[in-house]
């Protein structure tokens, strides 16, 4: 089947572009194309400046046929991360979802950009693993997020631990279902140069046999990118036996079938 809600995308991109329903517009119109019913958008909270929950409302009213809904990505970015915490506790009340992510490991630099494997590569993989989860884990004892972004980010650049990934990620995902958070299936992985789902499929399998629900997600930073390979997405939650996933109003969560 094919999922009906992308909850992961970037109206701002990677610069500040205030909210204006000229600019949410035409992701909208996206959504629309793609046959979807639910959009979040959830820009980083670095550009929170330009996170208009007024204008979305005036958007919303254009689109009434859409649930667009209030998000933000909040990461553990060392020189913005504190203040993006204290816009989302500011607006928690008004948004519907937030987004929690790690793109740090220590450098001031995100260790997913290109040219910043070394990040990973300087100590042994596994460490590298084992520290990345760690941060994540800080974020979904956070109190402050619905749900984790691509889980299995730090494969990005191709490189695998020597220990079995589902053991290392098993404390986090032990951690996930105590908080009752969600996780996020996101078609971003595709386009990286790992070229797979985030996460990948026998962590969702075993996310998903701790009954931990799944979000379905694009990491749009161009309108053009909403829904992307959500075909091939559907075919994967097929695969694996996902056949609802979450969707958010005020935090409050509700499992819809795909
Ligand atoms: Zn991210
Ligand atoms: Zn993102």
């Amino acid at each position: 089947m094919l999922p009906f809600s992308d909850y992961h995308s970037h109206p701002q991109g990677h610069r500040h572009q205030p909210w204006t329903p000229e600019l949410l517009q035409p992701w909208a119109d996206s959504a629309r194309r793609h046959g979807l019913r639910e959009i979040a958008f959830t820009d980083h909270d670095r550009y929170h400046a330009g996170v208009d929950l007024d204008a979305l409302d005036r958007t919303r009213e254009a689109n009434p046929d859409l649930a667009l809904r209030a998000g933000i990505e909040w990461d553990n970015d060392p020189v913005t991360g504190a203040a993006g915490r204290a816009w989302v506790e500011r607006h928690w009340d008004r948004l519907d979802f937030v987004l929690g992510s790690v793109h740090y490991l220590g450098a001031s630099r995100m260790f997913d950009s290109i040219g910043e494997e070394a990040q990973l590569t300087d100590r042994p993989v596994d460490e590298s693993y084992r520290d990345y989860f760690a941060r994540v884990q800080a974020m979904a004892e956070s109190g402050l997020v619905d749900c984790l972004a691509h889980l299995d980010l730090i494969k990005i650049h191709g490189h695998r631990p020597a220990t079995d990934v589902l053991a290392l990620v098993e404390p986090l995902l032990q951690i996930v279902r105590a908080r009752g958070l969600a996780l996020e299936i996101s078609t971003a992985g595709w386009r990286k140069p790992v070229g797979e789902v985030y996460p990948e499929k026998k962590l969702i399998l075993r996310a998903k046999a701790l009954g931990i629900p799944f979000t379905t997600a694009s990491d749009a930073h161009s309108h053009a990118q909403v829904g992307e390979n959500f075909e091939r997405l559907g075919a994967l939650l097929d695969e694996c036996g996902i056949t609802e996933v979450a969707v958010y109003d005020r935090h409050r969560r509700e499992m819809k079938k795909v």
